[in-house]
């Protein structure tokens, strides 16, 4: 009778089903079921007598190529390769380096950009993956040892979407041209990818989305809202699930589509940087002008032009930021609160409308002036 039994299958990604061919043919052994991923190294083993399981598990039995029972001490060069690493890092984490955030990555882009290529050239980023990909063949417990390394010092390299994520899904899903077009230059650090999935009506029953893709002619027309984009600030590519086929069953007829991510992060647009920098100075001005007011007060001092000044500066201020977030968000920026796309709450929409009775109540911005003319350059009445 076939008993069940594990036997745990070292591989290199895309080597595991290769080595479920080798066990299947080996006297004994009755079927051999790879029941996980690219990454995984678990192999379900029935075999007609258990003790052939038990041979390879002990190591008695002759091992088929390129596998290897689970071994519970690393390596003399699993080790090696532990030290060099943590010298590398020692070496390239600025010397008062606390640990990055959630995503170490996000805090010193610059940072993040010379740890990867130099992790790159060495070949860690994407050890685990096959040579034609850029990768070494390495165990994936070599890279496991890489990622627990990393994680304990919270250091930035990685590019989680495109090693982890997007690398296995080319690897078995992708055409040999998506392939070599995108698995490189993951491999030597030159890109980072984002993952596009969640959507706002659509979250743990991804099913569920909404993005459309139709096609015309060559191009592929892609309407939809994505949310919780981790890094898509700086990604130069992001994978999206999109709908391609409507009429199918909602599990079905979504394709992952690889594609440039054009939008750019709206500061860093310089015409959007400049406006942001000249309306925050304004900010800046206005509240110290305010604060003198207060100042002033304080000091039993009677601010009459000061605060017409405030007043004046303050009320226009206002003006000019709320028509600066009107210019950046466009259209968007004229929905009200009730609006499903309206930013902010809508609130930018209220603040442009409001601003224009902000420069006539409580005096209006030309009485003011009189008042600052008259009371604080001295100049004679109109
Ligand atoms: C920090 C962060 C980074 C993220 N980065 C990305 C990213 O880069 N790209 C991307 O595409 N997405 C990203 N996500 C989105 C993430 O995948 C979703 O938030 C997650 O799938 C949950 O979806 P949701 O937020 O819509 O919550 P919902 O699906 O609305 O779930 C709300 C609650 O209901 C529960 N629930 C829902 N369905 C079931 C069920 N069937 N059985 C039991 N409980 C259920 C959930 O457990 C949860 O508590 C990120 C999320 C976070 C928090």
């Amino acid at each position: 009778m076939a008993t069940k039994a594990y036997l745990l299958v070292e591989t290199s990604v895309g080597k595991t089903r290769e080595v479920a061919t080798t066990l299947t043919g080996l006297p004994g052994i009755a079927t051999v079921d790879v029941v996980t991923g690219p990454y995984d190294i678990i192999a379900m083993i029935s075999a007609d007598d258990i003790s052939v399981v038990g041979d390879l598990v002990t190591g008695t039995s002759t091992r088929p190529p390129g596998s290897a029972v689970l071994d519970f001490k690393f390596t003399p060069e699993d080790e090696q390769f532990r030290q060099d690493l943590r010298t590398f890092l020692a070496t390239e984490l600025p010397e008062t380096w606390e640990g990055g955030g959630r995503y170490p990555e996000e805090d010193d882009w610059n940072l993040t950009r010379v740890i990867r290529r130099k992790m790159a050239d060495r070949g860690w980023l994407t050890m685990h993956w096959p040579e034609e990909y850029g990768g070494q063949g390495a165990s994936p417990v070599k890279s496991a040892i890489f990622n627990e390394e990393i994680a304990y010092l919270r250091a930035p390299g990685r590019d989680i979407f495109g090693v982890r994520m997007l690398g296995p899904t080319l690897m078995i899903h992708g055409s040999e041209e998506q392939k070599r077009t995108h698995l490189p230059p993951v491999a030597r650090g030159e890109v980072q990818w984002c993952q596009g999935y969640s959507e706002p009506e659509s979250g743990s029953d991804l099913a569920s989305l909404s993005t459309r893709a139709i096609r015309d002619g060559d191009d592929l027309v892609i309407n939809g809202a994505k949310i919780w984009t981790t890094l898509a600030h700086r990604a130069d590519y992001i994978m999206l699930l999109t709908r391609t086929d409507p009429d199918a069953p909602k599990h079905r007829g979504i394709s992952f589509v690889l594609t440039k991510r054009n939008g750019q992060a709206l500061m860093d647009v310089p015409w959007v940087r400049s406006l942001m920098a000249d309306r925050y100075i304004e900010c800046e001005v206005a509240r110290l002008i305010a604060y003198n007011v207060a100042y002033m007060q304080g000091q039993g001092l009677v601010p009459t032009r000061e605060a017409s000044m405030s007043k004046v500066f303050g009320s226009e201020t206002v003006r000019r930021v709320t028509e600066a977030a009107m210019d950046v968000l466009g259209l968007y920026g004229t929905l009200g609160r009730e609006e499903k796309w309206a930013p902010l709450r809508g609130r930018v929409q209220e603040h442009w409308m409001l601003s224009f009775s902000g420069t006539i109540a409580a005096g209006t911005s030309e009485v003011q002036r009189n008042i600052i003319a008259s009371r604080g350059l001295g100049l004679p009445r109109g």
